[in-house]
């Protein structure tokens, strides 16, 4: 088997209840051809943390604010590889739940108290729908999660200084969020530098998350080209897994 990297964040690392894992670009995992995805991808991933690869949940992600429930009796993976959804929540153990990203927001989520857990895909159009917050939000509703006590990881994303967005972005992010000045600033022509990770913290921490339970890998997806796949710097590429579970 080849060896795998990935990267952590040490606040998830540190709960033994936990597996969590953010892949990179190296050895090639993630990586696609012509545009297209290739099955058993994660595979080794899941071998990784011990499981079926059919105990790796992953969705058809379509920017949208969908979220997805998998219960005790999970439809077959190849099923839900097909609903169209941005999130995933589960309080199963044994069960990955994953999102695929090359620039946009990987963020996942981790309540101790109910035993609570939420994978989330925020590009632009997902976080203007405040995505994130509403995974929190139906953590609560469905398993009675506190929103205080959870643990928020942000992994590899775009940072503003290479995200560069024009007013088709900026306008919605000014009615959405009343701190937006916080997570941008102006450039030439009418273009701004925008900080999806920043508008992603405003929505945790709008839900009750502590900012010392927000956590984030602050490494850029287009500046760190040796370790993740980015959409805006090349276009057609790979994507890297931002994944959790609940020990069996
Ligand atoms: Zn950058």
């Amino acid at each position: 088997m080849a060896k795998i990297h990935y990267l952590s964040i040490p606040a998830l690392e540190n709960v033994s209840a936990l597996r969590h894992a953010f892949t990179t670009r190296q050895s090639g995992l993630g990586a696609r051809i012509n545009g297209i995805k290739r099955p058993g991808d994660w595979n080794s991933i899941a071998e990784v943390f011990g499981i079926d690869p059919d105990r790796l949940i992953t969705v058809n992600q379509v920017h949208g604010d969908t979220i997805v429930e998998v219960g005790e009796d999970p439809p077959a993976a190849a099923q839900l590889r097909q609903a169209q959804a941005d999130a995933i929540i589960t309080n199963i153990p044994g069960i990955a739940i994953g999102v695929e990203t090359a620039d946009c927001v990987p963020i996942l989520l981790y309540d101790p108290g109910a035993g609570a857990i939420a994978a989330v895909h925020a590009g632009w159009k997902s976080t203007l729908k405040r995505i994130v917050q509403k995974a929190a939000i139906r953590m609560r509703d469905v398993y009675g999660s506190d929103p205080h006590e959870m643990i928020a990881a942000i992994g590899p994303a775009i940072g503003p200084e290479c995200y560069e967005v024009d007013e088709t972005v900026m306008g919605p992010a000014r009615s959405e969020f009343p701190l937006w000045k916080k997570a941008s600033s102006p450039r030439e022509h009418g273009r701004w530098s925008l900080d999806l990770v920043c508008l992603n913290r405003f929505q945790l921490a709008d839900t009750g998350l502590a900012s010392k339970n927000i956590h984030a890998l602050g490494l850029c997806t287009s500046c760190r080209s040796d370790l993740f796949y980015s959409f805006r710097a090349e276009g057609r590429t790979g994507r890297m897994l931002s994944v959790i579970m609940l020990k069996p």
